[in-house]
């Protein structure tokens, strides 16, 4: 349904998965603040804009993937924004896979809700929002593997799924707007509350007497297997291929981490809810960020934050 896609923010994430919709045969326009990036899409003979407004001008969809909140107010609502001419704009379908706080996407939201399509397309009477975050990392952007989780409107869910499956694997509808961004950060603050708690395991039973091959091998076949055991074990050498046995390079940085944390934790409070591991969590990521680790994988915590043997 959809033939032109924009994309604006082609950092780590953005650029792969625009390069999988122009894989899969979208007509891509691309815009991104850093120029470098700009002219290695134009290289490609990628068209590329000078802001989001001109973007919308040229897309049916438009999907953002920006560092945070404020990035996507500013490239929403902007002066040379995408909803600029909110009167008479051109795409009828938005999509924010930043993560950011559900607020701010009920909000986008409700200022796309409050604009007129230039040309009423099918169904479309009005240009529709989602929210539609992302699990999985820098290599399943690459891949397309990735998990959306997507909150607004059902039908623009479903016409979207196609542009979803192009650039990932599963696409899972949560719901109203703001759902999908609820979903990635509960998602998160889960991982890093059980990471921390293997981490925490580990250390305590090595200083037990237990070895961490034997721990790993109870814990996955008992009642404390999950994926932070099984799948991306932070103790150095128990499993091939994962951060932990590359000194913690690549994978999910902590300072991201911290940052879906800290939504997380400002999430809570808004709705006057006790949760004092997602609290606890943010602390320690936000501490271990301080100590300069801020850039390695969240599974550092085993090392720097409970073991506390640096390099
Ligand atoms: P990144 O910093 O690598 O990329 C962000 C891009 O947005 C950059 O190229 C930047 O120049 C551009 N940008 C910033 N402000 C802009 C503006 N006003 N207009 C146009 N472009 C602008 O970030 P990333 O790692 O690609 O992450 C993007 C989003 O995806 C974040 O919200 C992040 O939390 C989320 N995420 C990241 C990962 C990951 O592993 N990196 C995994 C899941 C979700």
């Amino acid at each position: 349904q959809f033939e032109s896609v924009g994309f604006i923010g082609l950092g780590n994430m953005g650029s792969r998965m625009a390069n999988n919709l122009i894989k899969n045969g979208y007509k891509v326009a691309v815009h991104d603040i850093n120029c470098n990036v700009m002219k290695m899409f134009s290289d490609m003979g990628v068209p590329t804009k000078e802001t989001p407004f001109e973007v919308a001008e040229a897309s049916d969809v438009v999907i953002t993937m920006l560092p945070s909140s404020s990035h996507v107010l500013d490239v929403y609502t902007g002066p040379n924004g995408l909803l600029r001419c909110a009167n008479l704009m051109r795409p009828q379908l938005l999509i924010d896979s930043s993560t950011i706080d559900p607020q701010t996407s009920r909000k986008v939201s409700v200022a796309v809700s409050n604009c007129i399509l230039k040309e009423k397309k099918d169904h479309w009477e009005k240009p529709v929002m989602l929210d539609a975050p992302v699990s999985g990392g820098v290599l399943a952007a690459e891949a397309g593997t990735l998990t959306f989780m997507v909150g607004g409107s059902e039908d623009a869910y479903l016409a979207a799924k196609p542009l979803f499956l192009s650039m990932g694997k599963n696409a899972i509808y949560c719901g109203g707007a703001g759902t999908g961004s609820a979903a990635k950060i509960c998602n998160n603050l889960a991982l890093a509350v059980s990471m921390l708690g293997v981490s925490e395991a580990f250390v305590l039973g090595q200083s037990l007497g237990i070895s961490a091959g034997t721990l790993t091998k109870v814990l996955n076949t008992s009642s404390a297997r999950c994926w932070s055991s099984d799948s991306y074990n932070p103790v150095p050498g128990v499993m091939e291929g994962v951060p932990a046995s590359r000194n913690y390079a690549g994978g999910f940085a902590s300072k991201l981490m911290a940052k879906d944390l800290n939504l997380a934790a400002t999430s809570a409070k808004e709705v006057g809810l006790q949760c004092p591991l997602t609290y606890q969590a943010q602390e320690i990521y936000t501490e271990l960020c301080k100590d300069g680790h801020e850039s390695k994988d969240f599974s550092c915590a085993f090392r720097h934050y409970y073991s506390g043997q640096d390099e």
